[in-house]
Order: C-alpha cells, then sequence, then structure tokens
C-alpha cells in the first residue's frame, strides 16, 4: 500500500459528483430547485442534444452576491442551513451545498449573476473544479448557469449516458414535474431551438394539466380539497376511464417537492381498487400539506424518497378521501370495524 494522503478537490468533488449527477436530468433538477429557493418567478430552461452539450438555465430570483459566487461551488456551501437543528424546518428545496460543486467538478460551467442591490453582475466560469476566471459584467437581476460537455473529465461515465433523444425526454420529464410542483412560477422549455413547454405561473392547475396531459384528461377530472386531521390535500384524481399501465401517471407532491411514496400510491390505488382493472393505476394530481413534522425528508441526497409517521392513519384517511370521490358520496368519516 502506498502513503496516506488527502485527495485533492477535484478529486474529491469527483467522487461526490457521482451521487448527486447521474445524467443531464440531475443537472436541470438541481439547478432550477435553486431557482425555485431563490425566488424566480419565471424560469427559463434550455438543452441541447438532450442536455449533454449544452443545458442553460436562466432565472429572475435573488442572483448570487459577488463576493459569495466563488463560496457557492465549494462543497458544503449552502445558504439555506446553519445547523443540524435547521433540518427539522427546512422548506428550501435544496440543503446539501453539494449541487454547484458537483456540477463544476464534471462539467464546464458558465455563471453570470447579479442581485437587486449589487450594481453590476459577474461572470465566472469554473471547469471540472477550477475556476477559470471570474469577472465583472452588466447583466439582469437574477442567474443564468450554462452547463456544457457533462463528463468531459470523466469518460467512463460519459459513456453510460444514452442518446440525446433519451436523455432529453428524461428532462422533459423532470420538468414537467417542476412545472406541475410549482403552478405559481412560469416555465420555458426549449429543446433544441424549439419551445416544448411554456406554462403561465397563474397557479391555474387544470391549465397544466391540459398543456403537459392533454385535453382527454383535463376533461376527466374530479377534484380535491380535503383537510383532516394529519394532513390537507388539494388536486385532482383521474376518472377511472383514464388509467394507464404505470404508475408514471400518478403525481405526489409534498411542501413543493415531487415524491415517490409508496405509501400514498399504495393507498391511493386500494382506493381505486373497485374501479380499476389488474395493472392498471390511475391518474392522479394531489398536493399535500403534512401537519406537524410527520415527514422526514432526509432521507436520500436525491430526497424523492421521504419518511412518514403515522403510516396507518394516513393509509385509512387517503384510502377513504379517494373511496368517496369516486363513489360521489360525502366523506363520511369512517366507524372502524373489526377487521
Ligand atoms: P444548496 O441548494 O443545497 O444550498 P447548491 O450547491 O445547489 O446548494 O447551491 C449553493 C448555494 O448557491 C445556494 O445555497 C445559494 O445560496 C446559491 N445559489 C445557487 N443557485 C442559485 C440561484 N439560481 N439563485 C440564487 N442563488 C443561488
Ligand atoms: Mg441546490
Amino acid at each position: 500500500m502506498g502513503k496516506i494522503e488527502l485527495l485533492t478537490r477535484e478529486t474529491i468533488d469527483k467522487i461526490a459528483a457521482g451521487e448527486v449527477v447521474e445524467r443531464p436530468k440531475s443537472v436541470v433538477k438541481e439547478l432550477v430547485e435553486n431557482a425555485i429557493d431563490a425566488g424566480a418567478t419565471a424560469i427559463t430552461i434550455e438543452i441541447k442534444e438532450g442536455g449533454i452539450s449544452l443545458i442553460r438555465i436562466t432565472d429572475n430570483g435573488s442572483g448570487i452576491k459577488k463576493s459569495d459566487v466563488p463560496i457557492a461551488f465549494l462543497r458544503h456551501s449552502t445558504s439555506k442551513i446553519k445547523t443540524a437543528e435547521d433540518l427539522l424546518s427546512v422548506s428550501s428545496l435544496g440543503f446539501r451545498g453539494e449541487a454547484l460543486s458537483s456540477i463544476s467538478a464534471i462539467a464546464r460551467v458558465e455563471l453570470i449573476t447579479k442581485t437587486y442591490d449589487d450594481l453590476t453582475g459577474t461572470r465566472y466560469l469554473i471547469e471540472g473544479s477550477k475556476e477559470i476566471s471570474n469577472t465583472e459584467i452588466g447583466a439582469p437581476d437574477g442567474t443564468t448557469f450554462i452547463v456544457k460537455d457533462i463528463f468531459f473529465n470523466t469518460p467512463a461515465r460519459r459513456k453510460f449516458l444514452k442518446s440525446p433523444t433519451t436523455e432529453g425526454n428524461y428532462i422533459t420529464d423532470v420538468v414537467e414535474k417542476l412545472a406541475l410542483s410549482h403552478p405559481n412560477i412560469s416555465f420555458k422549455f426549449i429543446n433544441n431551438n424549439k419551445i416544448k413547454l411554456h406554462t403561465s405561473g397563474n397557479s391555474n392547475i387544470k391549465d397544466l394539466v391540459y398543456q403537459i396531459y392533454g385535453r382527454e384528461i383535463a376533461n376527466s377530472l374530479i377534484e380535491v380539497d380535503v383537510e383532516t386531521e394529519l394532513f390537507k390535500v388539494h388536486g385532482f384524481l383521474g376518472k377511472p376511464i383514464i388509467t394507464r399501465g404505470n404508475r408514471n401517471y400518478e403525481n405526489y407532491f409534498i411542501n413543493g417537492r415531487y415524491i415517490k411514496s409508496s405509501l400514498l400510491s399504495k393507498s391511493i390505488e386500494d382506493g381505486y381498487k373497485n374501479y380499476l382493472m389488474q395493472h392498471q393505476y390511475p391518474f392522479t394530481l394531489l398536493y399535500f400539506d403534512f401537519k406537524g413534522s410527520m415527514i422526514d425528508v432526509n432521507v436520500h441526497p436525491t430526497k424523492m424518497e421521504l419518511r412518514f409517521s403515522h403510516n396507518e392513519e394516513i393509509y385509512s384517511q387517503l384510502y377513504d378521501i379517494v373511496y368517496a370521490k369516486l363513489s360521489n358520496r360525502e366523506l363520511i368519516p369512517r366507524v372502524p370495524i373489526d377487521e
């Protein structure tokens, strides 16, 4: 064995990047989440060749202060939490401070940013964790990230990328979920110079369904707006006539985050059971607001899986909501019976 030595920043960041940046869609997700956390009301996502050659994300959010720019690219640097206790009340989508360091470790990154208070903006170039330049420029308030040549310095990982079309489809999926999770933000998605999605940001969820899923689904929705002692939920359940052969049309959002949850899926699918054939899944678009500290978001780096407390109560309450909606009955609290 050789001498024990500390790894360089480039190597540490490259290794860590593997956790955060799996493919171009991960870059889009992280950068758009940052834009959302920065309070943007309009976000433009532009990609070329499935995001492999270019991803450009522009927002009109808070911008980054000139003096903070180089720090933002360091590992574990974040403006969103200060201590572990803050995790209990974290409301931002990010908080690990790993995205910018990871992305800049495996791609060529250009950042143009300006805060409302600064008179001029900053243009910062960083490639493979190495700062290339840091200059002052005129810029509108907000932030633009341009990410080029993903995995240019990790050929082994670049080899695992799929075709530009497939990578582009993954990104489309991510953008749609982000747009659905924030109906109050206007999203524009441009793929190879074509506008693929442009949402208004007017908070009308039905409009979003129409734009993303089309008229058939938009015309077959049952509205949900219910509060129990554990959670509030609003959104739509698809009528049983618009079922699909997989779970891709089940959408669950918690605190502005698109999530997957076997608990939520199971409760809702069971509520549909009498109405669906085997191996058919419903269309759902449900926004949850859980009361108290019933969820732990700090489970996985990509933060898509959540842990709940009160699993059984959540199951039966959700089941009841779906069952009542589909059978067109008023929601009557269930009287426990011997099962
Ligand atoms: P995290 O989101 O977990 O804080 P990131 O590495 O994604 O970590 O970002 C680091 C920091 O850079 C953020 O905490 C934020 O202060 C700043 N930042 C990143 N993107 C933007 C943006 N689009 N607008 C304003 N600030 C941003
Ligand atoms: Mg982030």
